[in-house]
């Protein structure tokens, strides 16, 4: 065998795989089914190591569960719809969405979202992944249109989802509504003003941090509990600078510690606004406008951006005396995770999805479902808790999937396409019949789907839930949804809701969470923060993609993890010990019988057990998505047993038959075998290249599969206990030798007079058909056992 030069094997590797179909699904297959619902990656910008540590855990995965004899469904998508790709179109091509023709802009969106796409296909085809490309979708094809609108029409006939005009999260940025999942929270620092009011003749002191919502003050609250306000309640309130009356009114979420204890309501200056605008009927007084622009019929500060009519605002109340003190504060505040802008509170018409009534059905799911790590589920269950909006799936953009609806013009009722129809775009398309009240024109619903109303439904696509060639009887629920930790609220929560909603069960048995990569100590390494030294292309084409596969299997699964090129160390050591070991032993195997009878000695059923033991432990943790756990104990058998100890005890038996015996080196040939190709085996999940490589040069002409990745772990057979506690005291004996030489500064090569072994009589005779390998690998004249007397 040549040297290993990963540049040209991976490539040879993937293109064989890709070839012969290694990993296709088999529709036709009796074995049982195990499906992956993996993460379509939004089409928002190049993928960073992030990416390639998560993806990858799933994708090893897939790769056990194929090598335990499933009959593994492993799709890939794209989610390439929505406000990420249509944030990217505007930032690569320096355009605006809103100043082009709709037409226009959906089609650069569709060029640069299939550029990204081919990047992105690349990048996981250059790691190796395992992945049946035949079932690649993504979330802006027709199909999956078909689909999304399929689970919006039956959840509308189900009055699951309805439309309403009320105060909705808004990014005045992206100019469109926004679902309570997609906001972050960060610390700012403001100001809190303290601001009098005036009641009769009597000054009221109210502390707000929003003081340029002045004109929208509907009211003021005070807690009823809070003596030095009672007397305020029911009295009326004349605005500062505005000049108008409003009541004081009590309720308890007026907090009496905060500010002054008086609090303003304005439409709106938060969710308790809202609350407040509800509970007490209150009237609406309209402040800002969806561009984030004070309307110009409000005085002194219309037309001006938000910050600046607050600080113009301060300023007038200060000239004028109503001022009486302001105070820096850190608080936090809800901003867009999109984009970062803070968030406003704006009334509009918008399509929701009816989440609220059920939280208990959505709590439930949670038991049914297996998570790993299991803490993960908490997660979930705190948000389902705390939910306190209906999820709002209308977003006022463009490239995305569009709602199949008209409007009657004459009586405003909601027309539905037929199903038939689907996929459709009502902007361009008449709904084709009349509305019950005789009306034939319609105007269409401009706005398209939030992304996540269709990346919900991923289970129905990879089933392809009504359509022609539905295997929902086959996938669902599915076995396995991989994702991360900061989209259980999102993507894994959505995704319960539509399942329940459409099917009645749960999406799939087990969920897998992985964690983040940082990139030093609490940062997080993301598309916006740019760290691209650790572009994930170029550490392939440097470093290889084996390499980085085998440094993203090395934490708990859920934990964090740091990455520096450093890490990568470890790995290309290993790579290196795997690359030698195995050709020292191919060296040794040319001449291999397997069909010759062998009497295996102690050593070498050793070997063999506990490969297999090693086996047994990995599947396991591999169980339980441990990979870095159940990688640690492969990494222990392969480098301390086998390369350690077995490899240099038998090394004298391979080389010299003559004087170790013909026999003896057909024992040690047929374990190096056995545990070469199941060390393949088990490394064949992680570093998938290099096994296969291996497995091609010498292994595939004796075994009766066309890849290493066809093969199974060997996890029916058993271990006999005494044989692996005959090994540790073998290693003990080995060990202590070579300390006795390096404390005498003795080179290992040295001959020593005598290695004495104390043991007891149950494993004197397992030591004495040893004896001629300890002499050959302790380099010592003479053994001698002293069998310890019991009685
Ligand atoms: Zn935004
Ligand atoms: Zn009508």
């Amino acid at each position: 065998m040549k040297n290993y030069d990963f540049k040209q094997v991976e490539k040879e590797m993937q293109n064989f795989w890709n070839e012969n179909s290694i990993y296709s699904f088999d529709y036709e297959s009796k074995n049982e089914i195990y499906s992956i619902d993996t993460p379509p990656p939004t089409v928002s910008g190049s993928l960073h190591i992030g990416h390639i540590f998560s993806y990858t855990q799933a994708e090893m995965i897939a790769r056990f569960k194929r090598m335990q004899g499933y009959n593994v469904f492993y799709p890939f998508g794209f989610d390439d719809n929505g406000l990420p790709t249509e944030r990217l179109v505007e930032k690569d091509e320096g355009i605006i969405a809103k100043n082009l023709p709709r037409s226009e802009f959906i089609k650069r969106c569709v060029v640069t979202s299939s550029k990204y796409e081919k990047e992105f296909k690349d990048l996981w085809q250059s790691l190796g992944f395992s992945v049946d490309w035949s079932l690649q979708y993504e979330t802006i094809n027709p199909m999956v249109q078909r689909i999304s609108q399929k689970s919006f029409i039956r959840l509308l006939k189900d009055k699951k989802a309805y439309m309403k005009e009320s105060p909705v999260l808004w990014c005045t940025e992206c100019q469109t509504s926004i679902a309570q999942a997609e906001l972050e929270t960060i610390e700012k620092e403001t100001t809190f003003n303290y601001v009098n009011f005036q009641v009769g003749e009597e000054k009221l002191l109210v502390a707000t941090t929003r003081p340029e919502l002045l004109y929208g003050c509907v009211c003021l609250f005070v807690n009823p509990k809070d003596d030095r306000y009672i007397k305020y309640i029911g009295k009326n309130a004349t605005v500062p600078l505005y000049d108008y009356e409003i009541p004081v009114l009590a309720d308890e979420k007026a907090s009496i510690d905060k500010g002054s204890g008086v609090v303003m309501c304005a439409t709106f200056g938060d969710s308790t606004d809202v609350e407040w605008y509800e509970t007490h009927k209150l009237p609406y007084r309209k402040v800002i406008l969806p561009d984030g622009t004070i309307g110009e019929s409000v005085p002194l500060i219309g037309g001006l951006k938000v910050l600046a009519a607050r600080k113009h605002i301060i300023n007038l109340l200060s000239e004028n005396g109503f001022l009486i003190d302001s105070e820096n504060i850190t608080h936090t505040v809800s901003v867009h995770e999109r984009c970062g802008k803070e968030i406003e509170i704006i009334p509009s018409k918008q399509w929701y999805i009816d989440i609220l009534t059920n939280k208990e059905l959505f709590l439930k799911a949670a038991d049914e479902i297996n998570w790993y790590p299991q803490h993960m589920k908490n997660r979930y269950l705190l948000w389902v808790e705390n939910l306190k909006w209906d999820w709002c799936i209308s977003r006022q953009r463009y490239f995305g999937v569009p709602f199949p609806i008209w409007y009657c013009k004459n009586c405003g009722n909601v027309i539905i396409a037929d199903e038939e129809m689907l996929p459709v775009n009502p902007i361009e398309t008449k709904p084709g019949k009349i509305c019950s009240c005789g009306c034939d024109e319609f105007v269409p619903e401009t706005s398209v789907f939030d992304t996540w109303a269709t990346s919900s439904v991923t289970p129905q696509i990879n089933a392809k839930w009504d359509e022609e060639n539905d295997i929902s009887d086959m996938l669902l629920p599915m076995s396995l949804r991989t994702q991360a930790h900061e989209i259980i609220r999102t993507w894994a929560f959505y995704t319960i809701v539509k399942s329940l909603y459409h099917t009645g069960q749960i999406p799939w048995k087990d969920i897998m969470i992985c964690g983040f990569v940082l990139a030093k100590k609490g940062e997080k390494i993301s598309k916006s923060k740019s760290n691209s030294e650790f572009s994930p292309k170029l550490i392939i084409e440097n470093h290889s993609a084996d390499v980085i596969r085998y440094w993203a299997a090395n934490s708990k699964l859920g934990s964090d993890t740091f990455f520096s090129i450093d890490e990568l160390t470890i790995a290309k050591r290993f790579i290196t010990k795997l690359w030698n070991a195995s050709k020292f032993s191919i060296s040794h195997l040319q001449d291999i019988n397997l069909n010759a009878h062998v009497n295996l000695m102690p050593v070498d059923r050793w070997i063999i057990d506990r490969c297999t033991q090693t086996t047994m432990n990995a599947r396991k943790f591999l169980d339980q998505y441990e990979i870095g756990p159940a990688r640690h104990e492969i990494d222990d058998f392969f480098w301390k047993d086998l390369c350690d100890y077995y490899i240099e005890i038998v090394k004298e038996r391979l080389y010299q038959p003559e004087i170790h015996g013909y026999e003896e080196r057909q024992s040690a040939q047929y374990a190096l075998y056995y545990c070469m190709l199941n060390i393949l085996k088990l490394y064949a999940i992680y570093v998938p290249h290099i096994t296969e490589y291996i497995y091609q040069e010498f292994f595939r002409k004796y075994e009766n599969s066309i890849s290493l990745h066809k093969l199974q772990w060997e996890t029916e057979k058993s271990v006999d206990d005494e044989i692996i506690i005959f090994g540790e005291k073998l290693k003990d004996i080995i060990t202590e030798t070579r300390k006795y030489k390096s404390e005498n500064a003795l080179s290992m090569k040295t001959e020593i007079e005598e290695v004495v072994i104390n043991t007891d009589d149950k494993f004197a005779e397992l030591f004495k058909q040893t004896i001629s390998d300890i002499k050959a690998c302790c380099r010592a004249k003479n053994i001698k056992i002293s069998v310890a007397n019991h009685s």
